[in-house]
């Protein structure tokens, strides 16, 4: 039987991104995909929000994805556009590329990593015990892993198998999504009624339409067809245009659950397989990423023994109440798209609001996850929140702050007197960088704060402690997020 620490079930953006946050932590990860490749049949999601933009560069990759892309600087809410172009940071809009560009540069990225995938295999079960998880393929090889996280996608069999509720909401209406030609030119654009939201857009071979249509009933499970497609499109527009050579059909629904927890045992959750909902706001791929960019250091140190496996709780901690806040935006968003003449008066209404700053500046910060804030206590603004990228002074020149999270390891990010702090028995965990800044300290939403003499930075980007000058508290962060203190 072929040992791994961590098998990942699923390789898709949320088990690839994972699979690299573990690699670079130096832990033995393997991937199991069932697809024979990373190849992805349809375009499915269609862009990355500057959070997870954020994410990618501070692993070093983002302009591997924004070479790719095109960039969006303002985002569609009701009847009007909200401008994201005031946000501080580096990448204030929403990048939209399609899911399978996206797979392909992960594939590509995580292949120089040292990775293992058996691709073309399904895992068919498994059994944890207190050392460790028995991993059942579908090719009658098993594998054993410390721990076997479930990226596995909506329909997650790792979620069933451990007994994992996933309480929400039923569907209320389906959607049919597809890559066509078409022989009649459509209307391009976006279209609304009460059943929906419709919309037809050519890709960029010129050629082919990429369909959205909302169903007047919910449709079969199952996969839909060419003729399911060509009733749903003259139900709406009056005519099929002449539908023909589909590459992809597919439906999906507003169905909107979360995982009642995120692990049971030695066996985790992220991605689609602990939440899904229905893709108004692009939100979906990009909140699997950030699920894995949480996990997959807590995890690597959990393995690596610098860390209690109680450190893996702040996985659920964190994630499960930012996720559960973006299902509601989804379903407000979702509802929304349902135009009748009286909800289109709301919409109206709503899209006024909206449009007013301080709204905007609130509803961007959840689209874009830039307002993201896990609970750490009482303190400065920063505490919780995601470092900004400062251009900072050191002494090995001007670098930016994510350039100094490349290698997914901690920082102590030391504003103040050079060798004012000493960490010497964290120093085989945490960087420590002596370093100036000279600017505002503008954070997302919340604007101008003062300016912090002290970051104590865990590898998801997240502030874990911030200096007023003293020590006072670091040791104890220190501890909490990067194991006990090295004996020397
Ligand atoms: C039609 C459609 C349109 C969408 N549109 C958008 C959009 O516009 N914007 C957006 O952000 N999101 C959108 N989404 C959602 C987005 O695609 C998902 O949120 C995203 O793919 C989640 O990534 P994941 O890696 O968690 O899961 P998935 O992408 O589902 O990946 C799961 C992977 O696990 C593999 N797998 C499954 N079971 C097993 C098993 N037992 N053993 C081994 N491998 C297994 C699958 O082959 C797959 O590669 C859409 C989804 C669909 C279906």
């Amino acid at each position: 039987m072929t040992e791994h620490a961590v098998v990942i079930a699923g390789g898709g953006p949320t088990g690839m991104m994972l699979a690299a946050e573990l690699a670079l932590a130096r832990v033995d990860v393997a991937v199991v995909e069932r697809r024979p490749d990373h190849t992805l049949a349809g375009s499915r999601a269609g862009g990355l929000l500057t959070r997870t933009i954020e994410e990618l560069d501070q692993r070093g990759v983002a302009d591997r994805f924004l070479a790719e892309g095109q960039t969006h600087q303002a985002m569609p809410f009701g009847t009007v556009m909200l401008d994201m172009s005031d946000l501080p940071t580096r990448h204030p809009y929403f990048l939209g590329i399609f899911q399978n560009q996206i797979e392909r540069i992960m594939a590509a990225w995580i292949a120089e990593l040292p990775v293992r995938i058996y691709y073309g295999s399904e895992v068919k079960g498994f059994a944890q015990d207190g050392a460790g998880v028995d991993v059942e393929l579908s090719d009658d090889r098993s594998l054993r892993a410390g721990y076997l996280v479930g990226c596995d996608g909506g329909g997650s069999l790792i979620r069933k198998a451990a007994g994992i509720e996933f309480p929400g909401w039923d569907p209320t209406r389906s959607n049919l999504i597809a890559e066509v030609e078409m022989t009649e030119e459509p209307p391009q654009g976006v279209r609304h009624d009460a059943s929906g939201i419709h919309a037809l857009s050519k890709m960029e071979d010129g050629r082919t339409i990429r369909v959205v249509v909302t169903e007047r009933q919910i449709g079969p499970s199952g996969e839909p067809t060419l003729r399911d497609l060509g009733e749903a499109l003259i139900t709406v527009y009056g005519t099929d245009f002449g539908i023909h050579n589909p590459t992809w059909i597919s439906r999906f629904t507003d169905m909107t659950r979360q995982a009642a927890t995120y692990r049971e045992g030695r066996v985790l959750l992220a991605g689609d397989s602990a939440h899904v909902h229905y893709p108004a706001g692009g939100q979906g791929l990009s909140l699997g990423v950030q699920d894995a960019v949480n996990l997959g250091w807590k995890l690597a140190q959990v393995v690596n023994g610098t860390s209690p496996e109680s450190l893996l709780d702040t996985y659920q901690d964190e994630r499960h109440p930012v996720v559960a806040r973006v299902l509601q935006h989804t379903m407000a968003l979702g509802t929304l798209q349902r135009q009748d003449e009286r909800m289109k008066a709301l919409v109206e209404m709503t899209s006024e609001l909206a449009s007013m700053d301080e709204p905007r500046r609130r509803l961007v910060g959840i689209r874009s996850g830039l307002d993201i804030h896990h609970d750490f206590g009482e303190g400065h603004p920063l505490l919780g929140r995601r470092m900004p990228d400062l251009d900072l002074v050191t002494a090995d020149g001007p670098l930016r702050v994510f350039e100094l999270l490349h290698d997914a390891r901690p920082l102590l990010l030391n504003l103040g007197q050079p060798g004012d702090l000493d960490i010497t028995p964290w120093a085989d965990r945490v960087r420590l960088v002596d370093a100036s800044y000279e600017g505002d300290w503008e954070l997302p939403v919340l604007g101008v704060v003062s300016a912090p003499i002290a970051a104590l930075i865990r590898p998801d980007g997240y502030v874990a402690w911030v200096g007023d000058g003293t020590p006072v508290g670091l040791l104890g962060a220190l501890a909490t997020w990067f194991g006990p203190a090295s004996a020397s």
